[in-house]
C-alpha cells in the first residue's frame, strides 16, 4: 500500500475568516467647517439605532445651506426619519445651522431624545451666567464689527480685526442674521419630549436600555470656570471676568460716537464731555468750544493733514497718526475669549463597548481648557473606577476636536495618553475654505503630522481629494486599526466634486 507523498496532499484550507460585525458605523458628512455625524449601533434584535451628532456648516462656505439640504435628505434616505438620540454639542452656527436652514427638512424626523451640555440648560445658574457674558460679548462685537465695515482706510492690522471679527461672528450668526440660539432652539423642539436632556461630567456613565454592551461616559465641558475660560495653559489664561469689562468698554466706547446724545455718559473719558470737541467737528473745521484756541487748524496739522499744497511733503498728510479705529482692537481679544468659551461648552462623549473595552472619543470643538479638565474625572463602573487615562489608552476612534485647529487638540493630555495601536480618526475640516475666512491653518499641520504617525496614516479629512474619486480609496488598506471598512458617497455630477459623506465601520 503505498501512501501519498506528503508534499502532493492537498494543502487544507484556510477557514474564511468570518465577517466581523462593526461595533458602530459612522457617516460623517464632508461639508468641511461644520460638523454632522450620523452613528448607527445595532440593538440586540438586529434593528438599527441610530444617534446624530450635530448637523451644521459654517455660514461663511459658499452655497451652505443647499449642501445641507443635501446631507438632510441623505439622512432621511439613510434612517428614514427615525433618530432616536440626537447630540448637540455646542451652540455654534457650524454645528447647528442645519436644524434651522433645513427645518422644514427636519420636521420629517421623529427624534427620540436630546442630548445637549448642562451650559445649554435655562434653569442652570451657571449657564445663565455664561450666557449674560456671551450676550454682553456678542452685542459689543456686532457692534464693533458693523463700525469697521463702514470705516475706509483701515490700517492693515485693523483690517485683519475687521476680517477676524466677520470669521468669528460667522459662528453666532446665519447669512440673513439669524442668531445661532434660534438654531439651537429649533433643534431641542425636534423631540416630542419637553426638553432636552442636559449632561453633566463625571458621575455614573450613561446607558441606553437598547445598547446593553455600551457604556457612554461624559467628560466636558468643565463646572469648573477656570477650566472653560482657558485659552492653551493657565499661564495664558483670559478670564471671562476680564471679557465682562472688555465687552463694557467696548460698548461703551461705541456709544460714544453718538455725540449728539446729551445724556450719553462716557464712563471711561478722563474727562468731562463740556470739554472735548468731537473729532468729526475738528475735522470738518467747526471751531472748538475755546476760541483762543483754534483746535480745527490744530487738528489738520498734527492729525488729519494736509495743511496746505505749499507745505513740505512731510507735513502734508498726517493721517498716518490717527488712530481712530485702533481702539477697537480690543475686539479681537474680546472675540477670541468668545469663541474659545463657547467651543469649551462643547458636550464630549466617550463610547466605550463593554465587551471589546474599546473607546470611541467624540469632543465636539472642545478646546484647551476642557481637555485639560478631564484629568481628575472617575467614574464608577461596578467595584473598579475608570479614569480619563484610562479612556484615552483604549480609545481607538477619534472624531478631531474644532476642525484640526491649534488648540483643540493637546499633546500631553491628549494625543500622548492615546497609546492604541489601532487608533484611527476623522477630520471635519477643509483647508481652502478655513483660509478664504481668516482662520490659518485649519488643520494644524503639526497636529495634522502627529496624528498620521499615530494612526499610521488612518487619518481620513472630510477635504481628502480622494474622496471625490469615482470609487475613492484611502491611501491606508482597509481593514486596518479601528477601521473595518471605508465607502464614501457616489460622485453626485450635480454637486460638483467631493462626496457628500465618508463611512466607516468602526471596531
Ligand atoms: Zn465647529
Amino acid at each position: 500500500m503505498s501512501r501519498k507523498p506528503a508534499a502532493t496532499r492537498r494543502p487544507r484550507r484556510a477557514a474564511a475568516p468570518a465577517a466581523r460585525a462593526p461595533s458602530v458605523t459612522v457617516r460623517h458628512y464632508c461639508q468641511g467647517i461644520g460638523d454632522c455625524h450620523l452613528l448607527t449601533f445595532t440593538r440586540a434584535d438586529g434593528s438599527p439605532f441610530r444617534m446624530l451628532i450635530d448637523c451644521g456648516i459654517h455660514v461663511s462656505i459658499a452655497g451652505g445651506p443647499a449642501l445641507v439640504a443635501d446631507i438632510v435628505a441623505d439622512l432621511k434616505k439613510e434612517t428614514g426619519g427615525k433618530i432616536d438620540v440626537l447630540v448637540v454639542t455646542h451652540e455654534h452656527w457650524d454645528h447647528v445651522s442645519g436644524f434651522l436652514t433645513a427645518k422644514d427638512l427636519f420636521k420629517e424626523f421623529s427624534v427620540g431624545d436630546i442630548w445637549m451640555a448642562w451650559t445649554e440648560d435655562p434653569a442652570d445658574p451657571e449657564a445663565l451666567e455664561l450666557d449674560k457674558f456671551k450676550g454682553q460679548a456678542l452685542a459689543a462685537l456686532q457692534g464693533a464689527s458693523q463700525k469697521l465695515d463702514g470705516m475706509q482706510g483701515l490700517n492693515p492690522y485693523m483690517e485683519r480685526v475687521r476680517d477676524g471679527l466677520q470669521a468669528v461672528l460667522g459662528f453666532q450668526f446665519g447669512a440673513a442674521g439669524e442668531r445661532v440660539r434660534s438654531a439651537r432652539n429649533a433643534a431641542a423642539k425636534l423631540s416630542a419630549k419637553p426638553s432636552p436632556t442636559y449632561f453633566e461630567p463625571g458621575g455614573a456613565p450613561q446607558s441606553i436600555a437598547e445598547l446593553p454592551n455600551l457604556r457612554i461616559y461624559v467628560l466636558g465641558p468643565p463646572r469648573d470656570k477656570a477650566a472653560l475660560r482657558l485659552e492653551e495653559k493657565a499661564s495664558e489664561m483670559f478670564p471671562l471676568a476680564s471679557g465682562g469689562p472688555f465687552a463694557r468698554a467696548l460698548s461703551s466706547g461705541l456709544k460714544m460716537n453718538q455725540a449728539d446724545d446729551p445724556t450719553y455718559i462716557d464712563e471711561l473719558s478722563p474727562f468731562e464731555r463740556n470739554v472735548g470737541t468731537p473729532l468729526s467737528a475738528a475735522l470738518n473745521g467747526e471751531k472748538g468750544s475755546d476760541p483762543a484756541v483754534d483746535i480745527d487748524a490744530f487738528t489738520r496739522k498734527h492729525y488729519s493733514g494736509p495743511v496746505s499744497s505749499a507745505a513740505p511733503m512731510e507735513d502734508r498728510d498726517q493721517s498716518w497718526r490717527r488712530i481712530d479705529a485702533d481702539w477697537m482692537a480690543i475686539a479681537a481679544d474680546l472675540a477670541l475669549q468668545l469663541d474659545r468659551g463657547v467651543n469649551n461648552t462643547s458636550l464630549v462623549l466617550a463610547f466605550e463597548f463593554i465587551d471589546s473595552g474599546r473607546v470611541f472619543l467624540f469632543p465636539g470643538d472642545a478646546q484647551i481648557g476642557n481637555w485639560l479638565s478631564w484629568k481628575d474625572l472617575k467614574w464608577p463602573v461596578g467595584q473598579a473606577t475608570v479614569t480619563t487615562a484610562d479612556l484615552l489608552a483604549r480609545t481607538v476612534y477619534l472624531k478631531v476636536a474644532h476642525h484640526g485647529s491649534q488648540n483643540a487638540t493637546p499633546q500631553k493630555q491628549g494625543l500622548d495618553l492615546m497609546t492604541s495601536p489601532d487608533l484611527s480618526a476623522f477630520i471635519p475640516t477643509n483647508k481652502l475654505d478655513a483660509v478664504k475666512v481668516h482662520w490659518g491653518e485649519m488643520p494644524y499641520d503639526p497636529i495634522l503630522a502627529a496624528l498620521e504617525a499615530k494612526t499610521k496614516g488612518r487619518v481620513i479629512r472630510a477635504d481628502d481629494s480622494w474622496l471625490a474619486g469615482a470609487n475613492g480609496r484611502p491611501a491606508f488598506a482597509s481593514p486596518s486599526g479601528s477601521i473595518l471598512a471605508v465607502r464614501s458617497a457616489p460622485r453626485d455630477p450635480a454637486r460638483g466634486p467631493g462626496g457628500l459623506w465618508v463611512e466607516v465601520d468602526l471596531v
